[in-house]
């Protein structure tokens, strides 16, 4: 299959164009599937992220007194033309990424679009509150913070960036992004989208480079709040960073999910959970449910529809919509993967499905069952960002809480059961952010995303996304005379 020119315009996008200065570190942009180099781009040097800061900062002043009906009217139609443009920003993102177009054609530029329209709806409702004191009173007013980092990963590059930028912008903000330097180029057509729907310029740039740029912009004065996707050790510097200028902060960090089968699940929903909270995007998910623990009544039949429902994955051209399955998006993140199978192994694990990675150009790997786990081992305690599931066994509904919440993880939680009691009951003890009953993965604009423990502060999305993008001003309102002790 032809591949597309992937080529962008220039290396960053500011002040509603497309902006370059060759002389910032190049960083090729490399296709997945084969290893090819498909494009370049620079990092930025200072001079551009001062560009960026700077008509960031200017912009965010109108916008922030801009008619909020009007706020929301741009990012309704950005999220129209990103709809319009489904396809081209989908083959964009399966040439960013490596994820099957399958995939991309329904799960990134469209939740993109859902989240702009989402916010859109809502940005002419953020409202305060008033109290009365006798005949005193006050009321509260949610402002904007000000200019937002968004610094991303590279699994969900248009995803992560829009997630970002609707709450940021519908309230107010403007937002300065970065996307992971493996996958640059999707973030480019948001910011042109936005642009073409009438939004302001400066109110979204983008900014390419490595984890510096990001600190740069984590430390920068001009900066309120810094949005990060990313892994938990990342959270704790970029944390640690915004912590020193009292910043705000949302961090969407990893996870080690668990999902409970029981014994009483529908065998088939809850394998199709596994497969969906494991071998989506190749296992590149952050809320990926990784540690399958399965009532040992279940485990064989499990085990067995998990083989079967397996023999159905094409690792085939991802810009071939037969294709389900795709190549890990790095050749470092794919070595990793391919070490934590051979320590799993090491530890004494069955490797009972996959296992390989294929003798082809790219970064391809099987989907891989690992059996035989303690909790202790390796792979049943570290995130492996790569599709590999680790299926456990327990006997009673209080093992499995137990163990489920025996991680310093808290980012979901997905079961499976037909006792609607028990459902209720076991998720209010799991300590996880979003949780799924007999479904996995779903995120929908409307319902709040994010982690607990050391998976996160703060959530993506829902109502609550907005909050996190404003601060509450309060005023006082004396009505009467002012009385003094002297
Ligand atoms: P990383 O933590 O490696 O990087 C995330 C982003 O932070 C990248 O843009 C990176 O730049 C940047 N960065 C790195 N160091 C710094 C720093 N000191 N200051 C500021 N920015 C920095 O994550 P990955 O890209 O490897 O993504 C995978 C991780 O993301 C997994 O742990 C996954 O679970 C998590 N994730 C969480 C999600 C959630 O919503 N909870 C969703 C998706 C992924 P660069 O990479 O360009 O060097």
């Amino acid at each position: 299959m032809t591949r597309p020119d992937a080529t962008p315009v220039a290396s960053h996008f500011i002040d509603g164009a497309y902006a370059e200065d060759a002389s910032g570190t190049p960083i090729p942009v490399i296709y997945p599937a084969t290893g090819e180099t498909v494009a370049t781009v620079h990092a930025a040097t200072p001079e551009i992220l001062e560009r960026a800061l700077t008509s960031a900062e200017r912009a965010q002043a109108e916008w922030a007194l801009a008619d909020p009906v009007e706020r929301g009217r741009v990012l309704r139609r950005a999220a129209d033309l990103i709809r319009a443009r489904n396809r081209e920003l989908s083959v964009l993102e399966t040439l960013d990424t490596g994820k099957p177009l399958q995939e991309t054609l329904v799960a990134d530029a469209t939740s993109g679009a859902d989240a702009l329209e989402y916010f859109g709806g809502l940005a002419a409702d953020v409202t305060g509150t008033s109290m009365r004191f006798g005949g005193d009173w006050a009321y509260t007013i949610r402002r904007p913070l000000g200019v937002c980092a968004g610094i991303g990963a590279w699994n969900y590059p248009t995803q992560i960036a829009c997630w970002k930028a609707a709450p940021a912008l519908a309230t107010g903000n403007a937002m300065v992004f970065k996307p992971s330097e493996t996958t640059p180029l999707c973030a480019l057509k948001v910011a042109e989208i936005l642009i073409e729907a009438g939004l302001p310029a400066g109110l979204f740039n983008v900014v390419q480079g490595a984890g510096e740029v990001g600190a740069a912009l984590t430390t920068d004065p001009r900066v309120a709040k810094v949005s990060l996707t990313g892994s938990v050790p990342t959270g704790r510097k970029v944390a640690a960073a915004a912590a020193g200028g009292i910043k705000h902060v949302t961090m969407e960090l990893g996870g080690k999910s668990p999902i409970l089968v029981f014994e009483d699940a529908d065998l088939e929903d809850a394998v199709s959970g596994a497969i969906n909270g494991n071998f989506y995007s190749s296992g590149q998910v952050c809320s990926n449910g990784t540690r399958v623990f399965v009532h040992e009544s279940l485990h064989d039949a499990f085990l067995d529809r998990l083989r079967a429902r397996l023999g159905g994955v094409v690792m085939g051209d991802p810009l071939d919509e037969a294709t389900n399955f795709g190549p890990i998006t790095t050749a470092a993140q794919a070595n990793l993967v391919m070490r934590h199978i051979a320590t799993a192994e090491a530890e004494g694990a069955t490797v009972a499905i996959g296992g390989a990675r294929l003798d082809r150009a790219g970064y391809w790997i099987e989907p891989t069952v690992l059996t035989g786990l303690s909790d202790d081992m390796t792979c049943v305690r570290e995130e492996i960002f790569g599709p590999v599931m680790s299926v456990l066994t327990f006997a009673d509904e209080d093992e499995a809480v137990e163990r489920a919440n025996a991680t310093e993880f808290g980012l979901s939680a997905g079961l499976f059961t037909s006792d609607l009691a028990r459902a209720h009951r076991v998720v209010a003890q799991l300590r996880a952010g979003t949780c799924w009953i007999n479904q996995y993965n779903l995120t929908p604009a409307g319902m709040p995303f994010g982690g607990s423990r050391a998976s996160g502060i703060g959530r993506e999305n829902a109502r609550m996304a907005m909050d996190h993008f404003t601060e509450v001003q309060t005023v006082y309102v004396g009505m009467g005379p002012v009385e003094s002790a002297f």
